[in-house]
């Protein structure tokens, strides 16, 4: 073979290299799925491209995933028949970290102080085709690209910082398009090239991956063939004549190769949900999204009639890292397909409003066209009714959270999402009925544990037509304003808003079951037991003491009244009825500073 042309690696991944060959990983078995879900990456992207632009698949119209093993050379081959690379692909690919898991891996290193981090992190996030060092010393990769008339190879050596290409003259080795990748297994870890080990783990790593796998297996069948007669039978059969002359026969197994199917190619989201169970929605969620605990909760639907999609929606269990999660919707999040072929992961914004982009799935429609771009998705009226009912699928499955016999399940909710909802009252009137039910707040009755406004309503005086809110800092200062002292001599409860975006939220959900939120800081709060008469004497007597009171204190106040709001303190500072409260006010002037 004719020498390479010799690259260096980008200087990262140099770093991830020495991170893998150096550290021992007790699941060094990721690496066989890293490279099937390449494998299954590259064949999507052949199908998506074939859909415009047939002429891809003259070469070979199979698309599926072949891994052949040499168990006395310890050597894996992983074959795929898609969508290959070209001599700068190669160098773009595998010599630099792009925009990969790879990338996040490392950020994720950088991020975790904790040197035991790394084992951990591998499973969590993968690092991508540098995995096959994990088991390999030596990797080689054969590609042809259908958009070159060239076959090239890469080569690449543990614990080196180069790596080399060069064109693959072979004939023997030309493959139609696709990539074949070679791994030489490292002296402890030949045990991987056993076919049925490599079987097993494609069962348990790859049950979701959409194109066939096949693996190169020795079978067997049963044949009877005929043996000489042994004598000493042969005498007693003289004898005993009755009995018809058998011949003689011994059933010997015939050994041969050859491809076995080893997972299951249709897509879960196409079976009948009755017949999915959640542990199985549950590894297809985990495999699918690189996580690694159980969703909170999933919901498998069809809808058929005017717009026909297929989905599963799942909750993850925690709030992706980083706040940008809420304000960049562009958490790849959804997997679109159409007509069962991957589509793209870069249309959350389209499917789902961006509160509610923390929630995870796949949709499969039929309905859209192949060649779907954002402006199409944008302009459709199809995604409008398929957002509509995403959406309210999400609600439900929220809502079933929260009527879990586990409470638990829903604080978890809410200590990761509850922010989301809050932001949902701001940016989405239209599905205020579906969210206000979900809202979770501290009261004056419930310190500890949070109400939902439907306990707040129960709990309410007959005579009480509205709700009572105070927005503060803290619970402790909520409950020591002097505006409280009144409602809780009458027993009302009041509701502690104390994150700074409750009382926005509050604010543009107006009213819940046609009862309005009341900010007991404004003035004019009427506790329904208005006496015009008292009113009346205490006018005459203390209006003089206003208008003094008023004059010394001029500007800083707008107006000085007689109040029936307090019941021991002499007196008290209120929000007029149209301008900020005292909190909104705290607020702004954060934001500001
Ligand atoms: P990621 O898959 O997250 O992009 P990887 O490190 O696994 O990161 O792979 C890097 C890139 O190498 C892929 O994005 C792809 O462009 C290319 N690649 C890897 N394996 C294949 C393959 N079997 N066929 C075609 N391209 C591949
Ligand atoms: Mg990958």
């Amino acid at each position: 073979p004719s020498v390479g042309e010799k690259y260096e690696y980008q200087a990262e991944v140099s770093r991830l290299m020495d991170l893998i060959v150096n550290s021992l990983y007790s699941n060094k078995e990721v690496f066989l799925r890293e490279l099937i879900s390449n494998a299954s990456d590259a064949l999507d992207k052949l199908r998506f491209l074939s859909v415009t632009d047939s002429e891809l698949l003259k070469d070979a119209s199979d698309l599926d995933i072949r891994i052949q093993t040499d168990k006395d050379n310890g050597i894996i081959h992983i074959i795929d028949s898609g969508i290959g690379m070209t001599r700068q692909e190669l160098i773009d690919c595998l010599g630099t970290i792009a925009q990969s898991g790879t990338a996040k891996f490392l950020k994720a290193l950088k991020d975790s102080k904790d040197a035991g981090a790394d084992n951990n992190l591998i499973g969590q996030f993968g690092v991508g085709f540098y995995s096959a060092f994990l088991v390999a010393d030596r990797v080689v990769v054969s590609t042809k690209s259908p958009r070159s008339d060239k076959q090239y190879v890469w080569e690449g050596e543990a614990n080196a910082s180069s790596y080399t290409i060069r064109e693959d003259t072979d004939p023997e080795n030309h493959i139609p398009r696709g990539t074949r990748l070679t791994l030489y297994l490292k002296r402890d870890d030949k045990g991987f090239a056993h076919p049925e080990r490599i079987q097993k783990l494609v069962k348990n790593y790859s049950q979701f991956v959409s194109f066939p796998i096949y693996t190169w297996q020795e079978k067997g069948y049963t044949k009877e063939v005929e043996v000489d007669e042994d004598p000493a039978e042969a005498k007693k059969d003289e004898q005993d004549d009755t009995t018809e002359k058998k011949k003689k026969t011994k059933t010997v197994v015939e050994k041969y190769w050859d491809w076995e199917l080893s997972n299951e190619t249709q897509p879960i989201w196409l079976r009948n949900p009755k017949e999915v169970s959640t542990e199985e929605y549950n590894e297809f969620y985990k495999k699918t999204f690189n996580e690694y605990l159980e969703p909170l909760a999933s919901s498998h639907f069809t809808t058929e009639g005017e717009v026909e999609f297929r989905s599963i929606l799942y909750v993850p269990a925690i709030a992706a890292t980083g706040k940008d999660d809420i304000v960049n919707p562009k958490t790849k999040n959804i997997r679109l397909h159409v007509k069962r072929v991957f589509i793209s992961d870069d249309f959350d914004g389209e499917l789902f409003p961006r509160y509610l982009s923390f929630v995870k799935g796949v949709v499969d429609s039929n309905d859209l066209p192949l060649n779907v771009s954002r402006e199409i998705l944008q302009e459709s009226r199809i995604v409008r009714i398929m957002r509509k009912r995403l959406v309210r699928k999400a609600f439900d499955m929220i809502l079933g959270i929260s009527m879990s016999e586990n409470r638990e399940d829903y604080e978890k909710f809410w200590d990761n999402f509850g922010k989301h909802l809050k932001l949902g009252c701001i940016e989405d009137r239209e599905n205020h009925k579906r969210i206000a039910p979900l809202l979770r707040f501290f009261s004056s009755q419930s310190e500890e544990d949070m109400i939902s406004l439907d306990e707040y309503v129960e709990n309410m005086k007959p005579e009480q037509k509205d709700i009572y809110f105070i927005a503060s800092d803290s619970i402790t200062s909520a409950r020591n304003t002097p505006f409280l002292e009144r409602l809780l001599e009458k027993d009302l409860e009041v509701l502690f808003l104390v994150d700074p975006i409750d009382e926005v939220a509050i604010q543009n959900l107006k009213s819940y079951k046609e009862k309005n939120f009341i900010d007991i800081t404004k003035e004019d709060l009427d506790l329904g037991d208005k006496n015009e008469e008292k009113e009346k004497i205490m006018k005459q007597e203390f209006g003089q003491t206003c208008d003094w009171i008023k004059k010394r204190l001029g500007d800083k106040v707008a107006s000085v009244q007689i109040s029936n709001r307090l019941s021991s303190s002499p007196c008290v500072l209120v929000s007029g009825k149209f301008g900020w409260s005292a909190n909104m006010e705290r607020l702004m002037k954060s934001q500001t500073v």
